[in-house]
Order: structure tokens, then C-alpha cells, then sequence
């Protein structure tokens, strides 16, 4: 069973046990104590040793291999045999030493393999060796040499490597490592694109995965803390069947699909994970990374939500591999969600436009048919606006397009037979539906608003209208707070963000989606 190990840079035995003791409460299965700036004081490094709450790897990295310790090897090569001999009986589960100094010293290496576990040891001694390499950079163009090296080597008893992810097809190969091993093996890319190789080292039977006791104290980049592990990315639940999904876009850190997709995971318990999967713009690099993670089939990649600024791309690659594009997102020329269906046909398709008109169609209590004939403004003509036009244009609704730069008006309304005029018409104009798909009043502009309730107190209309502004962060804008006091109906953007991702949780798990654990945990990230 992968275990949980979170890293520990030693100052202090008292501050070392206490941070041991905080993450075996957090759920850690095993800390590794970094001595890198700890070397001096070794009747100390043996009494926290001894004393820690939870098995432990010994670790002294030298600043050449990313460490922070700039003494000499044979230095700190005394202190791990002072701990091998001191503690016997208490040692430390692993002592964690270099692949590039292990190989490079036969007198490191003879004394190195004193005080751990292999065949030709005659002593007692229950602390295996971790061979480790490690490249901040990029993937190392030898790792194929370097792992034959490590496990080679008769006192290595676990292969470790990590390297910065170029892309995240890196964290295929980190995968395949892990299921080719002959020894046990750890197997992370670093950085934000190796993530997946860090939650789903579970789920393809490495031996540990590292995560940060807090957001303050990771010791590599990209590593998530145990928080997140254990509770956005369901670590407890994860194994070698877990489905998986994520949201592709460039960038993805803030994206809030994550909390909301494996919180709906939680709630009817789907064996499935969803991570962050950043792409960079242009279509070749959409093709090469999404067909990668589609041709792993080890890695049960069934789905993706697709953002800015690949859902163009998204359509195109259904395309040119014979899926299936859903009718209205083909005409509106932009997907948001692929699912890989049971039979391996990917599906394009936009949940968009339906949670935009089912978000008015549930505040106005009428169902899509009763649409027909209202009169909707839409404020912009970006892609938010595309997919709200189509909709609302489909079922028969008189809808205009009002926009700053009126060409681009034009040009949206055109394609769905609506009408048109620039953003400055909007305060003379008649409607039953005002729906601002601008990023006008949101976060951290919440003083701006598309429309002023208080220079245009009433449109326009014998009856109120209803206002949704697509705007999420904040959840109510200036507009709709004055639309409320005006006496409006109103949407908030988080309508519509709950029931797009709901949309694809149906379509990906064919279950119900929860959409009261969606909308909390919407509004529990926009609170942080
Ligand atoms: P987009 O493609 O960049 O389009 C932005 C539109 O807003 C353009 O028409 C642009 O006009 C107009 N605009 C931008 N700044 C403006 C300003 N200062 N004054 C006047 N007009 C301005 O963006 P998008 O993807 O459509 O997103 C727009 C909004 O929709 C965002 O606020 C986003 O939060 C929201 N959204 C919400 C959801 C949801 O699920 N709730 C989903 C998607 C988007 P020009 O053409 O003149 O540049």
C-alpha cells in the first residue's frame, strides 16, 4: 500500500517532533526528517530519531542535488552511521543517500552499506537504503541508466527519482516506471504538471508519495499538502481502478472544478479523482498531451472539462479522431467537456449554454419551450456570450447583443439570427432578461457594473426583468444587488457554475449530481 510521507526540514528536535506529531495526526504514514541543516548535534539527530511518532527516512541533501547541505560527503556520511549504530533497534525505515555519490564512492558506498539491510549484511539492521535522483530542471535524458544504476545496486532496497515535468505526459512515464520496477519504487515529476504523478502514485502501487505538512512547508516544488490530498484529491479512496478526470486549461491553479468534482465523488461515492491538468495554449500541444493520457489505458482517463484556451482545440480533436460533437456546441464553435464514453468514442460537448438557460428557467419557474418570444439582452460577445446567444436563440427567444466593440456583436448575432447594437444602447433598451456575460463588476473591480440601476431605475418593460450575470467571484455583483433592490429577479454566475460542472458529472458517472455539495463547495472556495 502507497504510503503517505510528509517532509520534515529539521531545526530543532522539539520543532522536528512537534511537526512529526502534527502529521501523524494529519494521517502521515511516515515523516522523512531532512538533516540537511541539522549535522552538528548528532547525540540530538539520534534522540529525535528515536523519539519520532512515526517511521522515518534520514535524509542529508546536499545543495548539488537540491539539498540545503554544503558540507562534505563524508561528513554527513558519519552521522548516518552514528544514527545506523546508535539507534539499532529504533533506526530510522530508510536512510535516503544520492545515486550520483553512492556511485561515484566505493568508500561511501562500503560505509554507507554498514548499517543497512541487504544480503551480505551481517548485521541486524532493519533500515533499508533509498537510492534517489533527483533533477529540478527537466526530465534527466539518461533515466532509463539511473534507475538500472540504483536498482542494481545489491544495498539499494527503493528506487527514487524525481524530476521537473516538462509537460504531463512526464507523469505517464513516472507511471510506467513505477509499474515496470524490480525493487520498490517512487517515481514524481515536480512542478505544477506533475501533480497527477504525486495523487495517482497510489493508484499505480508506488511505495510513498510526498506531501507538505502546510502550504509553508513543501520541500519540493509542486507538492501538495496532506490536506489536499487526503481531502480534495481523495487519497484514502484512491486504487488502481480510480477513473479519471480533470479540467484542461492554461492557466488551471485556481480553478474551483477541482473541489467540486471530487467533493460530488465523495457524495455518492464514485471510485473517480479530478485534478488540475494544465496544458499550454496551441492545438498541438492539446493533441499531443490529451491523446498521451487517451492511449494509457492503465491511467482510465474518462473525461475532462476544457477551458480557456482550448475549447476550440477540444472540438477540433474530437473531430479529427471521429467522435461524436454534441449539434449546438458545433454551431456555437466551442466545447467545454470530453467525455470518453463506455465503447472508447470521445464526445464533445457544451454544458454551457443548457446551465445558463436552466438557471433562468428554474428562477422563472418555466420550463426551456416557454422562452419563446422573451426579450433577453446579453452585454458582451466573448465566449461566455456565445454559448448564452445559442441557447437562448434556440429556443425562440428575441435575443440582442449589446457590446463595446460592436463588429464582434455583429458578428455573434448574425450566426444566431439575433440582433445587435453597442453596450451603450443597453440604457434605452426594453427586456425581460438581462444577462451580463461581461467581466464587468468582477472580483476585484466589484465596483463596476455593465448596467446602473440607479441612472435607468426601470427599464424600459411593463414588468420587472430577471438579471443573471455570469460573473461568479463575487457572488452577488453591484449588478444584481441594485437589480434586487429595484426589485428584480436575480441569477447569480454561480447558478450557472454549478449547473455546468453538473452537467458533466452526469454525463461522465451517469449518476445524479449533487448539486447542494456543488453549490457548497462553489461557495466555500469563493469564502476563502
Ligand atoms: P471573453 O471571451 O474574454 O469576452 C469578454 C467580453 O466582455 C467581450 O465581449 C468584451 O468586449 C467584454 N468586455 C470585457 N471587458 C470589458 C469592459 N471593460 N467594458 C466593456 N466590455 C468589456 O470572456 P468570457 O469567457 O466570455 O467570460 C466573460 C464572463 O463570463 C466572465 O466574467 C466570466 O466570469 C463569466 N463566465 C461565467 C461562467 C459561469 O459558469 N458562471 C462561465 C463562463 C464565463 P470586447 O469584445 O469589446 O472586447
Amino acid at each position: 500500500m502507497t504510503k503517505l510521507c510528509v517532509p520534515i526540514m529539521v531545526e530543532s528536535v522539539d520543532q522536528a517532533l512537534s511537526d512529526a506529531d502534527a502529521a501523524r495526526t494529519a494521517g502521515a504514514d511516515l515523516v522523512e526528517l531532512r538533516l540537511d541543516r541539522f549535522t552538528e548535534d548528532r547525540d540530538a539527530a539520534v534522540e529525535l530519531v528515536k523519539a519520532c511518532p512515526l517511521p522515518c527516512i534520514v535524509t542529508i541533501r546536499p545543495a548539488w542535488e537540491g539539498g540545503e547541505y554544503d558540507g562534505d560527503d563524508m561528513h554527513r556520511v558519519a552521522l548516518i552511521e552514528h544514527l545506523g549504530i546508535a539507534c539499532a533497534g529504533h533506526g530510522p525505515a530508510y536512510f535516503d543517500v544520492e545515486l550520483a555519490a553512492y556511485d561515484r564512492s566505493a568508500n561511501l558506498r562500503q560505509k554507507i552499506n554498514l548499517v543497512v539491510d541487504h544480503e551480505d549484511q551481517p548485521r541486524r539492521t532493519d533500515t533499508g537504503l533509498i537510492l534517489s535522483s533527483h533533477d529540478f530542471e527537466t526530465r534527466p535524458s539518461d533515466l532509463t541508466r539511473r534507475i538500472a544504476a540504483m536498482a542494481g545496486f545489491r544495498g539499494c532496497r527503493v528506487v527514487k527519482l524525481a524530476w521537473a515535468a516538462r509537460s504531463l505526459r512526464d507523469n505517464l512515464e513516472a507511471f510506467e516506471i513505477i509499474r515496470d520496477r524490480t525493487k520498490p519504487t517512487i517515481a514524481l515529476c515536480m512542478g505544477e504538471a506533475g501533480l497527477m504523478s504525486r495523487v495517482l502514485a497510489k493508484k499505480f502501487g508506488a511505495l510513498l508519495t510526498f506531501a507538505a505538512i502546510d502550504g509553508a512547508h513543501g520541500t519540493a516544488p509542486g507538492q501538495p499538502t496532506i490536506e489536499e490530498l487526503k481531502t480534495l484529491y481523495r487519497w484514502d479512496r484512491l486504487n488502481a481502478d480510480t477513473e479519471v478526470f480533470g479540467v484542461i486549461g492554461h492557466p488551471v491553479g485556481h480553478s474551483m472544478s477541482p473541489a467540486i468534482h471530487n467533493a460530488g465523488f465523495d457524495a455518492i461515492d464514485y471510485n473517480g479523482v479530478y485534478l488540475p491538468m494544465p496544458i499550454p495554449p496551441a492545438y498541438e500541444h492539446f493533441k499531443a498531451t490529451v491523446g498521451s493520457l487517451l492511449a494509457e489505458p492503465s491511467l482510465n482517463f474518462r473525461g475532462a472539462s476544457v477551458t480557456i484556451p482550448h475549447k476550440q482545440n477540444l472540438q477540433r480533436f474530437v473531430e479529427e479522431m471521429g467522435g461524436e460533437i454534441e449539434p449546438l456546441s458545433a454551431k456555437i464553435g466551442a466545447a467545454n467537456t470530453l467525455t470518453v464514453r463506455g465503447d472508447g468514442v470521445l464526445y464533445a460537448s457544451n454544458t454551457d449554454y443548457a446551465a445558463a438557460l436552466d438557471a433562468v428557467c428554474d428562477a422563472l419557474k418555466i420550463n426551456r419551450e416557454q422562452l419563446g418570444g422573451n426579450r433577453v439582452a446579453v452585454l458582451g460577445a466573448g465566449g461566455a456570450a456565445r454559448a448564452v446567444v445559442a441557447g437562448f436563440a434556440h429556443y425562440q427567444a428575441a435575443v440582442t447583443v449589446y457590446n463595446r466593440t460592436v463588429e464582434k456583436a455583429a458578428e455573434l448575432a448574425d450566426a444566431f439570427d439575433a440582433r445587435h447594437a453597442g453596450l451603450d444602447a443597453i440604457g434605452s433598451a426594453g427586456f425581460d432578461i438581462l444577462i451580463n456575460c461581461t467581466p464587468i463588476g468582477m472580483h476585484p473591480n466589484e465596483d463596476a457594473t455593465p448596467y446602473d440601476f440607479t441612472s435607468n431605475p426601470q427599464p424600459a418593460t411593463s414588468t420587472l426583468p430577471l438579471v443573471f450575470d455570469t460573473i461568479y467571484n463575487p457572488v452577488e455583483t453591484r449588478l444584481l444587488r441594485e437589480a434586487k433592490a429595484a426589485g428584480c429577479i436575480t441569477v447569480s454566475g454561480v447558478e450557472m457554475f454549478v449547473r455546468q460542472a453538473a452537467s458533466q458529472f452526469e454525463l461522465w458517472t451517469g449518476e445524479n449530481a449533487p448539486t447542494a455539495n456543488f453549490r457548497e463547495a462553489v461557495l466555500d472556495r469563493l469564502a476563502d
